[in-house]
């Protein structure tokens, strides 16, 4: 953990863009409130193939419209370089220099296309195409990739994502500390020097959360799933527990050096404010 003290710390929080006249003035009020914490910057979630792309464009735009710092995603999978280009010109004439570079997923069942096929290769695009206009940013993974080879192969994969140029990264959502250790650990051994910032899910309804777990390999150690199953539909209580396990984990996480935190607050400023507010931040 040495290498990520030397830091600064870095806030952040993530939404997805809404897709509705209402969800676009429920993001504008969770972004108000979450303001009050001060972030370093807002993220907002590009879908599959460019699906979100006006979408996400405009909350980016809604949300610095409204004096906020914010970063949208980008992904390259199902795109060509001509698209890709386009859509980060459209940034850069915005005015944005902070993005999230990934690869993205496809949704199951469509055949892989575009031309860029891995996050390092978008990397190396927009460090070709844009030079250093853009602080990229790149998505790390402590418990491994679900489709990585095995976890050394995916650390080499990370290895290659920053040397095409990124600048930091955050992380997959985990809840045990270890893991995130150890892949900062690897990758100061790599001789890697970036701020590698834990993504931290806040836990408000355990099927949604069982279900982004099995999709993205994040794992819910088994102790916190019994818990949260036995307790059924009683929401306050999956509340309260939560709040206690990622208080701790980001209270943990933030001792020992981590630089930052970067909450997936699903839209929704109020898990996201307790935790922040139980850490005295
Ligand atoms: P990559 O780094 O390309 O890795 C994907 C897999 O390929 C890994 O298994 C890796 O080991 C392997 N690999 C990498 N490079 C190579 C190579 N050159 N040759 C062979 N194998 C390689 N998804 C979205 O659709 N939209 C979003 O807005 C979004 N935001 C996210 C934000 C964060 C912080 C995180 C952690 C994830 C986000 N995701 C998002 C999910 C992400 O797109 C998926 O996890 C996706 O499966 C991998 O994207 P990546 O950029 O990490 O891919």
């Amino acid at each position: 953990m040495e290498s990520q003290k030397k830091f600064s710390r870095s806030f952040s929080f993530e939404f997805f863009p809404p897709n509705t006249p209402e969800g676009a003035e429920k993001l504008a009020q969770t972004a108000k409130q979450l303001a009050q914490l001060k972030p370093k910057f807002f993220s907002v979630t590009y879908g599959a193939g460019g699906s979100t792309r006006e979408r996400t464009l405009r909350a980016v735009q809604d949300l610095r419209a409204a004096g906020h710092a914010a970063a949208p995603h980008i992904s390259c999978i199902g795109s060509s370089r001509d698209d890709i280009r386009e859509i980060l010109r459209e940034y850069q004439n915005n005015g944005i220099r902070h993005v999230v570079a990934l690869r993205g997923d496809l949704p199951s069942g469509t055949a892989a296309s575009g031309e860029l096929h891995y996050a390092n290769e978008l990397v190396e695009f927009i460090r070709a195409e844009f030079g250093s206009h853009f602080h990229i940013e790149v998505a790390a993974y402590p418990e491994y990739h679900p489709q990585a080879k095995n976890a050394q192969d995916d650390l080499l994969n990370f290895k290659r994502k920053v040397e095409a140029g990124a600048d930091s990264a955050i992380t997959q959502y985990f809840y045990n500390t270890d893991c995130y250790f150890h892949f900062v650990d690897e990758c100061e051994a790599m001789g890697l020097s970036l701020p590698i910032v834990p993504g931290i899910m806040p836990i408000g309804r355990f099927s949604q959360l069982a279900r982004f777990s099995d999709a993205s390999g994040a794992e819910i150690p088994r102790w916190i799933r019994r818990k949260l199953e036995g307790y059924g539909d009683d929401t306050a209580s999956i509340r309260a527990f939560g709040l206690d396990v990622v208080t701790q984990l980001c209270d943990d996480l933030l001792s020992a050096g981590a630089p930052g935190l970067h909450f997936y607050t699903m839209n929704q400023a109020g898990l996201t404010t307790t935790i922040w507010q139980r850490l005295g931040l």
